[in-house]
């Protein structure tokens, strides 16, 4: 909670507490005795309460000089007994919850703060805090479910979002009916894929693809971007399925007799483990079940602004490096280069 308590109210309540029990005690032990107390019995709980107890003389003098003093220590401990009852009253006061939580009321609950029992007083203040941390949980989880319906990440079969909205549909029979949801762009054949691609070369002349099929009818992309660096995009028909980034440099290939891709390790670079992880996020940003050539062509296309990985200098600071490093990071919209911490 981010509430700040005042703890010097509550040491100030806790001492008059305290005080006000040996006063109660006092006045209960004088009140029991009589006019036969006997002043050393009282705890002297407060300096100068019950100072004023002497013993004295006997006879009706005596009798009439007891009475008196019982009175006058009545007085003085009830007297006493009132101002500190003031002082925890002003110190409750400091210590009453702002007016947000005071505006909270939960009807009848209220009473249970009255409760005698120790163990139930605190049973409301509770109370309001969790119901305020739901109310809030709440207005996250509403926000959280806005953000994820539009932009949706989850690329298998199961969608528990648009599942669980579905599933309020009934048939004529009073059936739930659950609804598949059909993925998109996966089910395209080789040749319209390697169309696809070869439209991107003639679109983007400077990024060479080199189309190899080592899983079978999925696609790998081998890219080379200028002379800047080098990607491989594993394809499933036309939704992107991973993206790795090495320097210009750097081989996919492995040497050995099957010649096959190496689409797992990572480059040497950070720079280029930046851009991969950059090119993974806008790989899941830009991907769109119902145009997966739109969302390949935009992917590319942002993919092609780093032929300036080493040359443009950042939107934001305007340097080349921060950290040793160049801006990795690109706009998915406008496509202007920034560093990793300068982000919009
Ligand atoms: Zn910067």
């Amino acid at each position: 909670m981010a509430d700040t308590i005042n703890t010097e109210a509550i040491s100030g309540g806790l001492k008059a507490v305290k005080i006000i029990r040996c006063l109660v005690r006092d006045l209960f032990e004088l009140l029991s005795d009589g006019t036969n107390f006997n002043s050393s019995s009282l705890s002297n709980s407060e300096n100068g309460c019950i100072s004023s107890l002497n013993a004295v003389g006997g006879g009706n003098a005596v009798a009439e000089s007891k009475e008196d003093q019982f009175v006058s220590n009545l007085q003085t401990i009830i007297a006493s007994l009132n101002s500190r009852i003031r002082e925890l009253e002003s110190s409750c006061t400091l210590l009453a919850h702002s007016s947000s939580q005071i505006s909270l009321n939960l009807g009848n609950s209220a009473l249970l703060g009255q409760d005698p029992a120790f163990e139930r007083s605190l049973i409301y203040s509770s109370m309001i805090t969790s119901y305020r941390w739901c109310d809030k949980m709440l207005e996250y989880a509403t926000h959280a479910n806005t953000i994820l319906s539009q932009n949706s990440l989850k690329r298998s079969h199961f969608n528990s979002l648009t599942n669980a909205t579905l599933a309020m549909n009934r048939s004529q029979f009073g059936q739930p009916v659950i609804y598949r949801r059909k993925t998109m762009g996966h089910n395209y054949s080789a040749p319209q894929v390697d169309t696809l691609c070869h439209l991107f070369q003639r679109h983007f002349p400077d990024m060479t693809l080199e189309i190899v099929r080592p899983f079978g009818a999925n696609a790998v992309l081998k890219i080379t971007l200028e002379r800047v660096l080098k990607a491989v995009i594993v394809l499933r028909g036309f939704i992107i399925e991973w993206i790795m980034v090495k320097a210009y440099h750097e081989e996919f290939e492995v040497e050995n007799k099957y010649n096959h891709i190496d689409i797992w390790s990572e480059s040497r670079y950070e720079v280029f483990r930046k851009v991969t992880n950059h090119a993974n996020a806008a790989m899941l940003h830009f991907y769109s079940p119902l145009h997966p050539d739109l969302a390949v062509r935009s992917f590319f296309q942002w993919l092609h602004s780093y032929s300036s990985l080493f040359s443009k200098p950042c939107r934001k600071c305007e340097c080349r490096l921060q950290d040793n490093l160049p801006p990795t990071w690109r706009d998915v919209r406008n496509l202007e280069a920034y560093h990793e911490l300068c982000r919009p």
